[in-house]
């Protein structure tokens, strides 16, 4: 189906994103992979060609340019080069980090962190998750204590997107236990403070190249310049930026599966069974039809939540349903395609393979399938 979201200016933006990413990404990601860790500097080439941290105002160094449609572009191009874990790392700093220090951080700390930022020197992560706690954040155990002019820090998260490259970490931890809905703040950790440690690099099934960490903090004296936003406002901020980490997620769901079904089409035309290509076979046929509805279907649906987005009108409830409906045909699409490329689609070093494993996480991370169906049910119930 045509799609209408872009003008000549995204697509203008396209050639340079694909450029770059044939240049400085596809070369070196099986590598990157098999190292499980990406080269810091390609974050600064990125940067530099502005393939990320768009977002960031003129002032600190970055574009001003807050159209979610050069994200999509972007992930896209990334995606066609099956360059799933580098992909991942720019969407946790567009739609998270960034997303929430553009948003949070007042004069001072915009000075301070921005323009690291803009130059790609800088990479941030989100600490939401502890070990004893993922979907419930209110159980919650880290905590911030006041003491002077400073929060004293205590506890551990886990899973924490490029945790170990990490120089700021956003994290949320309890300020006021007896706070109610403002038990919360988030603090901004950065590398050497003093107590903050980095657990092992954790060994996922998937994404290799992506790190993955726990973190741990004893006594962290983090400074009160070093609130983001309020004290209090921890779960009010976290809520109120869920959407873009969400409508993230289904872009990345989204763009892989175009990718990885583009890519099966042509196998099945090449490959060649019982004399004939795999798509003379009316269930070969019938399997890819099936998987281009949907994927079209969906498409349609990511494509509008990104113009919601853009007018500011893209609601929790309707990312919500974008993130666990995309996501979950996007393990569909990907269990489909790796059968129709037989047991070549079982070898890693086809794709197919790789996409299959990289997607297991995306019903998981951002909020797990059934949280999101309890956002949208009670709101259907309220
Ligand atoms: C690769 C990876 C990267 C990640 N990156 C980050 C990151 O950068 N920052 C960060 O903070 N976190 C990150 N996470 C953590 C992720 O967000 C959590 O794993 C996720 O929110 C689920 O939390 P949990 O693992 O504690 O599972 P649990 O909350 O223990 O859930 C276990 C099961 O119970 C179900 N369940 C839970 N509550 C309900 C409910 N109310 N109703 C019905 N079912 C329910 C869940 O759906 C799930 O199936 C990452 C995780 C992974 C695997």
């Amino acid at each position: 189906m045509d799609r209408d979201i872009f003008t000549s200016d995204h697509e203008a933006y396209r050639d340079t994103v694909r450029e770059f990413v044939a240049r400085e990404v596809a070369p070196h990601h099986a590598r990157w992979e098999e190292e499980r860790w990406i080269d810091r500097d390609v974050y600064v080439a990125a940067a530099k060609a502005g393939i990320y941290a768009l977002q960031i105002p003129e002032e600190y160094g970055g574009a001003g340019e807050r159209d979610y449609r050069y994200r999509v572009v972007a992930a896209e191009e990334v995606a066609r080069a099956h360059a799933t874990s580098f992909g991942v790392t720019i969407s946790l700093q567009d739609d998270l980090v960034l997303h929430y220090l553009l948003d949070l951080t007042n004069d001072e700390q915009k000075e301070r962190f921005l323009p690291g930022f803009a130059r790609g020197e800088v990479i941030g992560a989100l600490a939401m998750t502890e070990p004893g706690a993922g979907s419930d954040l209110r159980g919650l155990r880290t905590t911030a204590t006041r003491d002077g002019d400073d929060f004293v820090l205590n506890g551990a998260k886990t899973f924490i997107s490029s945790g170990i490259m990490a120089d700021v970490v956003i994290v949320a931890a309890k300020t006021d236990p007896d706070a109610g809905s403002r038990v919360l703040s988030l603090l901004l950790v950065e590398r050497d403070m003093p107590g903050f440690e980095r657990g092992r690099k954790l060994d996922k099934i998937g994404l290799p190249a992506q790190d993955t960490a726990e973190l741990f903090f004893e006594d962290v004296r983090v400074p009160a310049s070093n609130v983001l936003g309020e004290v209090g406002m921890g779960l009010p901020y976290l809520m109120s930026h869920l959407p873009r980490e969400r409508l993230g997620v289904s872009l990345q769901a989204m763009t892989a599966m175009q990718a990885v079904f583009a890519e099966t089409v042509e196998y099945c035309r090449a490959r060649e069974a019982f004399g004939a290509p795999l798509t003379a076979l009316q269930h070969i046929r019938f399997e890819l039809a099936e998987l281009a509805t949907e994927i079209d279907i969906a498409q349609t649906y990511v494509d509008r939540s990104v113009l919601a987005f853009n007018a500011g009108t893209l609601s929790d409830v309707d990312a919500a349903k974008g993130k666990w409906w995309v996501s979950e045909l996007q393990r569909k699409v990907m269990d489909t395609c790796l059968q129709l490329h037989g047991g070549y689609g079982y070898m890693r070093e086809y794709p197919v393979a790789r996409a299959y494993l990289d997607t297991r996480v995306q019903t998981i991370y951002g909020g797990t399938t059934a949280v999101m169906k309890e956002i949208i049910g009670r709101d259907l119930a309220r």
